[in-house]
């Protein structure tokens, strides 16, 4: 299709990368972008960019990723908890600072002949183009004119987080805790630029108020930073800042939400980025998903006969990776939300439990990436030294390790149906067909099985789901907070074609033991 015009809400990421690749692809249609904001108050510090993003731009625009790596920092990653730290090569980690970012995408978008107009606020509704973009970001008022049309929902998410900077690059990511009077905070943080490094600090609602944040949040007015909150946070996280001090932009306590759409079009009004779906800052995607948003948008409008075919290609093409990567951004919130539960893991364990959260990485393909970090985990599983762990079937080592409560009853983790009560004693058996382990349903399943436990009336529980990869997830994330809170065994009862996803959760912490569906010969002998 033949375009004459495009108007774009908004020069975040989203907008600013749409309006050059629209007018890339069409160089006779005028393209406008309007931004409320003046490019000198833009506010943000580092984001992060991982690889898959860096190949579908290079697709898309290689001029524009070319700016990109030659401006972006790369990084390692690595996990501190009190003394203890565990570091791996980051591959494919780069940051970013916000402001370097747009600086150059407002480049590349003038370089094409994109008219920006800046400190312009306007209504997507009064503007007159073929298609109007709305990259009005997470708070969008065009997505809160057509709620309806749009089918939006908002779901708010009960942890908090700051967003701060410091002057100084770190050595590389850290993910680390500070245990405090108040209670846990965390920060996940990483070097964007050579004198810049992104603190991202999160805590739950308890330690917030409890540290008086809910007040100073509401002292703290729009345009200022929440000082109190910044001074007080330099002091926990002293070790890792190095002499320097949190800075701020703006920074004050915000909850998260994800937002979700039935549908991204109304009329010729298309959302795009965070106005039309967010995922969880902790799988650091919500400018990925804004880009790929962008490409898969310019792409449908100069493929398509019309502009409502377009928007329907759009949504048709980019909705299977954002409904995909939300999925995977909630597990990842849900496991950092319940990150201080897990303390007391040893970190290389706790760091396998980071990286299998959403079942996207299994302890064998971390094993190729770090060897030591996941043998050093087995080694804590196992109770042994790292070079009695067999790294030549990892999982089956898993499977096969004794329980110290069931070592006398059974040699490993696998325990056949028809022996679960003599190896057990007494259980429940709990069918999970909740959607979410964090929301009251679980709450409600967990709180039944700690009042059985407390009677004496079992020690054990016996879960089951239904047979598909979601299901499988959620019913292990039930069986970590079973095992948490009621001090109950949890056996998992699932097909062996997990037997996967069965290790990386024995090797996390999320069950005890393991029953197949299905009898197989492996990983476990009954009698002592
Ligand atoms: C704490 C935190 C950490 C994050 N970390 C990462 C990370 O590591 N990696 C990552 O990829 N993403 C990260 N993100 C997400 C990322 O910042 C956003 O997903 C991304 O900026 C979305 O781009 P966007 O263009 O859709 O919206 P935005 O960047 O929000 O841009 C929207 C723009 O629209 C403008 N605007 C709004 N209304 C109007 C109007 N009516 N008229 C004119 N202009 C208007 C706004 O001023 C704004 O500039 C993080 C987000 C948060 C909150």
């Amino acid at each position: 299709m033949r375009l004459r015009s495009a108007a774009v809400v908004g020069g975040g990421p989203g907008g600013l990368y749409a309006a050059r690749l629209i007018k890339l692809s069409q160089p006779d249609c005028r393209v406008d972008v309007y931004e409320d904001i003046d490019p000198a108050r833009t506010f943000g510090f580092g984001v992060g960019l991982a690889t898959r993003t860096q190949r579908n731009l290079q697709a898309a625009d290689p001029d524009t990723l070319q700016d990109i790596l030659a401006t972006c920092w790369p990084h390692d990653m690595s996990m501190r908890v009190g003394g203890h730290k565990v570091q791996l090569p980051g591959d494919n980690l780069i940051a970013i600072g916000r402001t370097a970012l747009l600086d150059l995408l407002r480049r590349h978008a003038a370089a094409v002949g994109v008219k920006l107009h800046y400190g312009t606020r306007v209504r997507a509704e009064d503007l007159d183009a073929d298609v109007v973009v709305a990259a009005d970001g997470v708070s969008s008022a065009t997505r809160e004119a057509h709620t309806q049309e749009f089918g939006a929902g908002i779901e708010w998410h009960d942890g908090l987080y700051v967003w701060c900077g410091a002057e100084f690059a770190l050595p590389s990511a850290v993910f680390t805790p500070a245990t405090t009077e108040f209670g846990t905070f965390v920060a996940h943080a990483y070097p964007y630029a050579a004198d810049s490094s992104t603190f991202l600090v999160e805590a739950d609602e308890t330690t917030w108020r409890a540290a008086g944040f809910d007040r100073t949040t509401e002292l703290t007015a729009p345009e200022d930073n929440d000082e109190t909150t910044l001074a007080y946070l330099s002091e926990a996280f002293a070790d890792e800042l190095q002499g320097h001090r949190l800075i701020g932009n703006r920074t004050r306590w915000l909850r998260f939400r994800t937002v979700r759409c039935r549908q991204w079009h109304h009329g010729n009004i298309v959302l795009l980025g965070d106005a039309a779906h967010t995922a969880h800052y902790s799988i650091g995607s919500g400018t990925k998903l804004a880009m790929e948003g962008a490409i898969a948008l310019s792409r449908a409008l100069a493929e398509q006969p019309t502009v409502a075919d377009a928007l329907a290609e759009y949504d048709a093409v980019h909705r299977p990776g954002v409904e995909h990567l939300q999925e995977t951004a909630d597990r990842s919130m849900y496991w950092w939300d319940s990150f201080p539960t897990r303390l007391d893991l040893p970190v290389e364990q706790l760091f396998v439990s980071y990286m299998t959260r959403a079942g996207k990485v299994s302890v064998d393909t971390f094993a190729e990436r770090s060897p030591q970090v996941v043998d050093a985990a087995l080694a804590q599983y196992g109770g042994m030294p790292a070079s009695d762990v067999d790294a030549g079937a990892r999982i089956e080592w898993i499977l096969s390790r004794p329980l110290p409560a069931t070592a006398d009853r059974v040699s490993g983790r696998v325990v056949p149906e028809a022996y679960l009560d003599d190896v057990v004693g007494p259980s429940v058996a709990v069918h999970v067909d909740i959607a979410r382990p964090w929301l009251p349903a679980a709450g409600e399943l967990v709180a039944t099985v700690a009042r059985a436990v407390a009677a004496g009336t079992t020690g054990a529980v016996v879960l089951s789901c239904d047979d598909e990869v979601g299901a499988v997830l959620t019913m292990f994330d039930v069986g970590e907070r079973m095992k948490r809170e009621t001090g109950g065994l949890v056996v998992a009862r699932l097909s062996p074609k997990w037997r996967e996803t069965a290790a990386d959760a024995l090797l996390s912490g999320r069950a005890d033991l393991i029953s197949w569906t299905v009898p197989t010969d492996a990983g476990a002998e009954i009698g002592p």
